[in-house]
Formats: C-alpha cells, sequence, structure tokens
C-alpha cells in the first residue's frame, strides 16, 4: 500500500512538473512570437536617455551620479555576441559625486562582449526581451500566475549559467514587462538587478520597448529612450578571445625608510611602517587586488598589526574591505560610513562569497569625524577630513608632517594622457580647488603628493600649478 502511494506521487510529480515546463514552454512562445523574436538573428538598435555611475554617489546609499547618454547596440543572437557603445556628458550641475565628473568633454565607453563568457547586468536575457525569450527558449523554466497590482502576470523563471535566477514578468498581452535577477557586487554582495520594457512599438515587423530602464540594488543605472530600431541588420561581430584575468602584481616603490607606494592596478596605496603596526591606505581596486595587497603587505611587514584607511565609499576604493576585515585590520573611515559599512557586513554574499562570508568577523572601525592622529611617538599620521568637497561627503586625506607628504584620493591625480575630466587651460577643477583650499585651511606643510590614481610621487609644486592663476570652472551641461 505504501509503496502504490509512493508511485502515485511520483506519477503526480512528473506530471506536474511537465504540465508546468509545458505551459512555462507556451508562454514563452506566444511572446517570441508576439514580439517577433523567432526568426530574429540580428538587431541594432539606438537610445538616448540617462545612465547612472553606481557606486560613485557623492553620499553613502544616495543614487550615483546621472550623466545624459546616447547609447548603441548592434546584436548578432546567433553567436551570443553584442557591441555597446556608451557617450556620457555632464548633467549635473555643478558636479557632484565621482564617475568621472566633473566631464568638461565626453566620456566614451563600450566594447565587444560575448555571452557565453560571462553574466552581468549588460548580457542580452537582461537587457533585451528578444535576448531573454532566446534565453529562456533553452533554460527548461517553469511558469506561474501572479496578480500584481490587480493585473493578471505570468512569472517565467529560469536558471542561467547554472546558478543565477532569472525571472521574466509577462503581461495579458504576452509582452515582457520586467526581467528579475540577482549578481554579485563587489561591495554590496548579492543586488537585484531588474530592467523593465514598456512603450513597444512596431519596428518592421519587430515589437521593441522604446523605454527600457534598469535599477541595481534598488539604484537606477539607465533609463534608455529608443528612437531606432534596426531588425536582422547586417551585423559583423566576432566573439573576443577569452583572455585569464591579469595577474595582479603590488609593486611596492619606496619613498622614505618604512615608507611605501603600492603602485599598479587601478588604484594605488601607500603603506606606512610603525613600530608595532602598519598603515595601508586605500583597500585597492577590486577584490583581487585588494587580495594581492593583503599578500605584499603581511610580506613586507609581517606580524604587525595593520591599520586599514579607507578613504570613502565609492566602489574602487572599498572593494576588498571585507578582506581587510577579514585579516583583522582596524578600518578607518569617515563616521558618515557607518551605516553602509555595517549593511555591507550584513548582506548575504552567497552567488560569490569571499572569506568573510566564509567566516563572518566583528568589524573594527574607527570613525573619523574631523581629525585622527596615528603615532608611534615617533612617526606620525595626520587622518583629516577634507571637509566641503562635492567629489564625496567623506573623503578622507592622510599627512605625514614629518616626511611633508599628503595622501590623497581622486580629486588631485596626474595622468599621461588627456582624460575628459581635465579643465581647459587656464582653469581648475572646483574638486581639486577644494581640496586646495582644505590644505590652506589646515596649513599643511607638504613636498609631495601620492595619488591614488595615475601617477606615483607628485612633487607638490605641480598641484599649486594647477590651481595658481586658474579659477575653477564647473563643465557645461550640453
Ligand atoms: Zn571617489
Amino acid at each position: 500500500m505504501l509503496k502504490k502511494g509512493l508511485t502515485v506521487l511520483a506519477v503526480l510529480a512528473v506530471f506536474g512538473s511537465a504540465s508546468r515546463a509545458q505551459n512555462a514552454g507556451n508562454v514563452v512562445n506566444n511572446v517570441a512570437q508576439t514580439i517577433g523574436a523567432t526568426n530574429l538573428k540580428s538587431l541594432q538598435y539606438s537610445a538616448t536617455g540617462i545612465t547612472a555611475s553606481l557606486g560613485q554617489s557623492y553620499r553613502p546609499f544616495e543614487e550615483g551620479p546621472q550623466f545624459k547618454a546616447t547609447y548603441s547596440r548592434s546584436v548578432d543572437f546567433e553567436k551570443g555576441v553584442s557591441r555597446q557603445e556608451l557617450v556620457r556628458t555632464q548633467l549635473l550641475d555643478p558636479p557632484r559625486g565621482a564617475g568621472g565628473q566633473p566631464l568638461y568633454t565626453e566620456s566614451r565607453a563600450g566594447g565587444v562582449q560575448s555571452e557565453e563568457a560571462g553574466f552581468n547586468a549588460n548580457s542580452l536575457a537582461l537587457t533585451i526581451p528578444h535576448g531573454w525569450v532566446k534565453a529562456a527558449m533553452t533554460a527548461n523554466p517553469t511558469a506561474q500566475s501572479l496578480t500584481i497590482g490587480r493585473r493578471p502576470m505570468t512569472m517565467v523563471s529560469y536558471t542561467a549559467k547554472g546558478m543565477y535566477k532569472v525571472r521574466g514578468y509577462i503581461n495579458s498581452e504576452n509582452l515582457l514587462e520586467k526581467v528579475e535577477t540577482w549578481l554579485p557586487n563587489e561591495v554590496l554582495g548579492d543586488i537585484l538587478v531588474e530592467t523593465s520594457f514598456s512603450d513597444y512599438r512596431d519596428f518592421a515587423g519587430v515589437k521593441f520597448p522604446t523605454k527600457i530602464v534598469q535599477k541595481q540594488g534598488g539604484l537606477p543605472s539607465f533609463e534608455y529612450n529608443v528612437s531606432n530600431v534596426q531588425p536582422n541588420a547586417a551585423v559583423t561581430l566576432e566573439a573576443p578571445a577569452p583572455r585569464p584575468p591579469a595577474a595582479q602584481k603590488v609593486e611596492p616603490l619606496k619613498f622614505a625608510e618604512g615608507i611605501w607606494y603600492l603602485s599598479g592596478g587601478g588604484v594605488n596605496s601607500a603603506l606606512v611602517e610603525f613600530k608595532d603596526f602598519a598603515v595601508v591606505v586605500e583597500t585597492g581596486q577590486d577584490q583581487s587586488r585588494a587580495l594581492a595587497n593583503i599578500a605584499q603587505v603581511k610580506r613586507m611587514v609581517p606580524n604587525k598589526r595593520i591599520v586599514q584607511i579607507n578613504s570613502h565609499h565609492h566602489s574602487d576604493h572599498v572593494s576588498g574591505l571585507r578582506d581587510w576585515i577579514s585579516e583583522g585590520a582596524t578600518i578607518y573611515t569617515h563616521a558618515m560610513n557607518r551605516e553602509y559599512y555595517d549593511l555591507l557586513l550584513r548582506n548575504p554574499w552567497t552567488l560569490h562569497p569571499d572569506a568573510y562570508a566564509r567566516t563572518p568577523k566583528e568589524g573594527k572601525f574607527v570613525y573619523v569625524r574631523d581629525k585622527e592622529v596615528l603615532t608611534d611617538g615617533d612617526r606620525t599620521m595626520e587622518i583629516h577630513w577634507i571637509r566641503g568637497n562635492l567629489h564625496a561627503s567623506n573623503l578622507l586625506m592622510s599627512y605625514l608632517p614629518k616626511e611633508k607628504l599628503l595622501i590623497v584620493t581622486d580629486i588631485f591625480n596626474m595622468f599621461y594622457v588627456p582624460r575628459p575630466n581635465d579643465p581647459p587651460d587656464g582653469y581648475s577643477t572646483p574638486y581639486t580647488m577644494n581640496l586646495w583650499e582644505n590644505i590652506q585651511r589646515l596649513k599643511l606643510d607638504i613636498a609631495h603628493i601620492f595619488p591614488a590614481h595615475g601617477r606615483e610621487v607628485v612633487p607638490f609644486a605641480e598641484l599649486r600649478q594647477k590651481i595658481e592663476g586658474r579659477p575653477s570652472i564647473n563643465p557645461p551641461v550640453r
């Protein structure tokens, strides 16, 4: 009897899942036919709108700064390859936050991406309804009926790349309204990425949304108004050759006894040795860089307590903070970051677990307001809040009075090539001018600067040259 019962249950289970899968297949097929995805081999479209720099906000928890955007994409669905181009210009007046601001000229980004090589917020399945349909068709989806805001919807779910849950919401007109997934973020762990599609129009027999809006972690990442769609356009694209991640090479440049500039990897760090502890300024541009910095510091100053100075909350300066905490480092950061850093220690990190996710630790934080001093009786380092800088509300700089050395992040960088945030001739940027005003206010006696990006040790005279007789100017908003 028991055996019979189990058999009946097993049959029901097979029927249940088969009928759900079939329903989901029908739902996806209906969407495919409605929007013209079935015979769509390639596509080109362009859009204008707004893009935001995630992780680059003026204050923690704020939206990333917005830019005017011109965007275009060519897609070869058969090869799973696409090319994107994004041109950004300044929108905020005055500039506020980072993301390359202040942009005096346009900033261009883009490149060719292969679906096979990875899964990210720009993947075809997450940004184009036809891409979602093609992915769902081959992914053994399931379907579920829902009512959202009194409207009947069908949610079709599948798992991408064996680990990412993808959900598409389909309305009664067989149009995909929204796609959700969760992706690993190096600062915040697992974050919800949601893309909404609306105002579908017909373009040569293919229905395409003329409004596409994406949010990541609840904050806007782009809002595009699509203006031009060409189905089955002649698109010639090849998948880029797979490249293994570049090995992180930390190059210590000795500045003085016990002071090194740890160069390379996008964001340079500084290492300053004290009698019974060592200070590292800057975590590293990303997690792999932070891990390389940790290994290097342990080799250079073994068995010393580590103090990590976190200049501010931007993604390229806070990635890897959890790894430093896992190593037992004490973090000095501005008090404005307290709740944000509490969150990044609490958030789920299941998709790309780090050491902290495997073994959580109590974070040791010292919250700086205006000034803190680290000393061993001989060497002294001052940590100052940079007041009133629109790059970030919570920006800290470090100063060694005896060595006349300033370690500063993001608001004074020297590069070998021109950049869109170089001010016009005869002017300075408001961010650098504010740094200068803070140096005057604090009466800091400086001979050299360690900038976190770009060129290494810079004589103080070069900062003076960028400011004296050069009024600061905000970039034009076009
Ligand atoms: Zn920054």
